[in-house]
């Protein structure tokens, strides 16, 4: 095997009103990267076209391309593109593993479910002339043994976070609108990698800030214990995910700020209990969410709270009552979605079910478009309350509000400059990154994380939303 390209096609073309350059330059391509270990030393190029145009009048041997939901029309063309160049052509990731016999339309083989045990199996087979059209990954999964991660071909300069890190794969639990069940069906769904080995590839990331890309971080506590034992003392900054019962639970988050954990992406998801026993999202339900942020506080550790609105349970009201708690509680930044039925998960079953599906165009499968009929809004009153949702979110006042929901000068501070960093300084951002001067942004998002921990819990008396009969705001999702 002498030439190889493996690409990461753009998930909205840079032509779409969505673009938001900063978005698309915040992490690397790290499963592909992951993948090219495998590969000869000085065979393979990376391509990410979120942050460079893609040359395809090349002749590769082998072109190897990740597809998403809403790059998957865009990858089906290069994939046809390069068929008729004569090149071999495989796909892999989550739209590939949830339609197969889409995907298989536009490749010579296609990778169903993780591909780290599949991969290096595929390329003994294209070695020796028999390549199979499917490679399904099974029982036999694990991160052992499985080479570092190709970081030589991630051009650092590109990205604002250039080390992120994947040290999990998958998720515990089993939300019915996540694609993870049906990326991994047919094997553990959860597992992580060794302890050392993880502990091994934080050491060679250079600087300080970290960003863990794994869906829950917290998922396996005895890994998660370790890790953060092994991090004490290693002078990092991190940012992760996980849910809100594994922040309640033990001491677990108190190891992880010790650590250096700063900021947390949390799966709220919506303030309804209905809502989430629909979803089968269990480990939300009976939660205290006035409990999570209050501790996540007094930690010093910033909120990105996630809420999807649309679900059966949501009204005209839905939109209000979820930014409102969102500032009261403090939460730092918010990720607001319209609920999408992925294909291959149990969302997708029952809403096609019920004939409620009412577009299969991929591109809208984004989280920002309504693609199925809503049970209780009009589509386009959704799409108008999502909208307000993140300019009401983000209104100066609505950041400074939010702000001074912490109890000290220096959190209040931090939380004004990372909310405001991050939506209000869009055509600065666009700058620094045509300029490719991302790099030269690491010392301040590390100053921003720096630690501002807060001496008393924010308020100890009645929370006064929880007066009202529609909003538990103090206790989401308790039933
Ligand atoms: S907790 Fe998050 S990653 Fe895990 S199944 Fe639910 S939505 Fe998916």
């Amino acid at each position: 095997m002498r030439r190889v390209k493996l690409i990461l096609p753009a998930l909205t073309e840079a032509t779409d009103p969505y673009w938001r350059p900063i978005k698309y330059s915040l992490f690397p391509p790290l499963g592909l990267a992951t993948l090219a270990a495998f590969l000869d030393p000085d065979d393979e190029a990376v391509a990410d076209e979120h942050v460079a145009p893609l040359d395809i009048d090349d002749r590769p041997d082998l072109v190897l391309i990740q597809v998403y939901i809403t790059n998957a029309f865009r990858a089906y063309r290069i994939a046809d593109h390069y068929r008729a160049r004569g090149s071999f052509v495989a796909l892999g990731g989550l739209h590939v593993t949830a339609l197969p016999d889409e995907a298989a339309r536009h490749a010579d083989a296609i990778f169903l479910g993780p591909a780290e045990q599949t991969f290096p199996r595929f390329l003994g087979d294209l070695r020796a002339g028999r390549p199979l059209a499917v490679y399904r990954s099974t029982a036999d999964r694990t991160l052992h043994r499985v080479p570092p991660i190709r970081r030589d071909l991630i051009e650092r300069r590109r990205y604002l976070v250039p080390n992120s890190i994947v040290v999990t794969r998958g998720c515990p639990h089993h939300c019915h609108f996540c694609y993870k069940d049906a990326f991994f069906e047919g094997g553990r769904s959860f597992y992580t990698q060794r302890v050392d080995e993880a502990l091994a590839e934080i050491e060679r990331l250079p600087g300080r800030h970290l960003y863990f890309l794994d869906d829950h971080l917290l998922g396996n506590r005895r890994f998660a214990s370790a890790l953060f034992d092994g991090m004490r003392g290693m002078n990092r900054l991190f940012q992760g995910a996980a849910t809100v019962d594994s922040i309640l639970s033990g001491d677990l988050i108190e190891q992880a700020a010790e650590a250096g954990l700063r900021s947390l992406f949390v799966g709220f998801e919506t303030l309804s209990p209905a809502n989430l026993a629909q979803s089968n999202k269990r480990q939300n339900l009976g939660r205290d969410y006035k409990a999570v942020t209050e501790r996540l506080h007094r930690l010093g550790i910033m909120i990105n709270g996630s809420f999807v609105f649309g679900m059966d349970g949501d009204d005209e009201d839905v939109f209000r009552r979820t930014v409102d708690c969102a500032i009261e509680r403090g939460i730092t930044t918010a990720t607001f979605h319209i609920l999408t039925p992925y294909p291959g998960t149990a969302l997708f079953a029952r809403m096609q079910e019920q004939r409620r599906i009412v577009t299969r165009h991929w591109p809208l499968y984004d989280t920002r478009h309504v693609v199925y009929r809503p049970a209780r809004l009009e589509p386009e009153v959704l799409k108008q309350g999502y909208d307000w949702a993140y300019r009401e979110f983000y209104r100066w006042s609505s950041i400074t509000r939010a702000s001074l929901s912490h109890g000290t000068l220096k959190h209040q501070a931090k939380h004004f400059v990372y909310a405001a960093g991050w939506r209000k300084f869009e055509p600065l951002w666009d700058l620094v990154i045509r300029a490719k001067q991302l790099p030269q942004m690491t010392p301040l998002l590390e100053s921003v994380l720096a630690r501002a921990t807060e001496r008393h819990a924010v308020d100890a008396g009645p929370d006064p939303l929880t007066t009202s009969p529609r909003s538990s705001c103090s206790s989401i999702g308790v039933s």
